[in-house]
């Protein structure tokens, strides 16, 4: 990882107050706060894209896939109405998610844990088939219950349907 000197002492422990990934995803603008003195300033940072590697369950390390990551996916909302444009977003937010942290090594289960977050608020039925492959659960009971609660929502969403429109 770089070090960004405090341009004020010059002391190399600074501290990252707030992130925030260009629009074209090519460059990560960071606020810092040197840890000695607090001065406040700016750094412009070129990520290494392609070096941001997942640690898998068994221990082993492979480098991130985009592509693999939305192959998962798309297994989860088909036969949903889930656009194509919708499985995008979601694969560019966890990726710019994972990217804008600090260590560049992610473990799966943290993959895992972001797709189905916002999978949650796309479609209920894709969030549970997602998490059932995914996620292993560790009690049978805790995949029921998080089943259950699934199918109680989607109860109550069938209720009011008419507006699909999504936000
Ligand atoms: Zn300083």
């Amino acid at each position: 990882m770089t070090t960004m000197n405090c341009p004020d002492c010059g002391n190399e422990r600074t501290r990252v107050i707030d992130t925030e990934t260009s629009a074209d995803g090519m460059s990560v603008r960071r606020r810092r706060e040197c840890q000695r003195c607090s001065f406040r300033f700016t750094s412009y940072e070129r990520p290494e894209w392609d070096s941001l590697q997942v640690k898998k369950r068994d221990g082993s390390i492979e480098s991130f896939s985009a592509e693999k990551l939305r192959v998962g996916i798309e297994r989860a909302v088909e036969k949903r109405s889930v656009t194509e444009e919708d499985v995008t977003n979601l694969v560019e937010a966890v990726e710019s998610d994972l990217q804008s942290r600090e260590t560049r090594i992610v473990s799966s289960s943290l993959v895992g844990d972001l797709v189905s977050e916002r999978l949650r608020e796309v479609d209920q039925v894709a969030y549970i088939r997602f998490v059932s492959v995914y996620k292993a659960f560790s009690e049978p009971e805790e995949f029921l219950r998080e089943l259950d609660a699934v199918l109680d929502s989607e109860l109550d969403a069938s209720d009011s349907t008419d507006q699909s429109d999504n936000t």
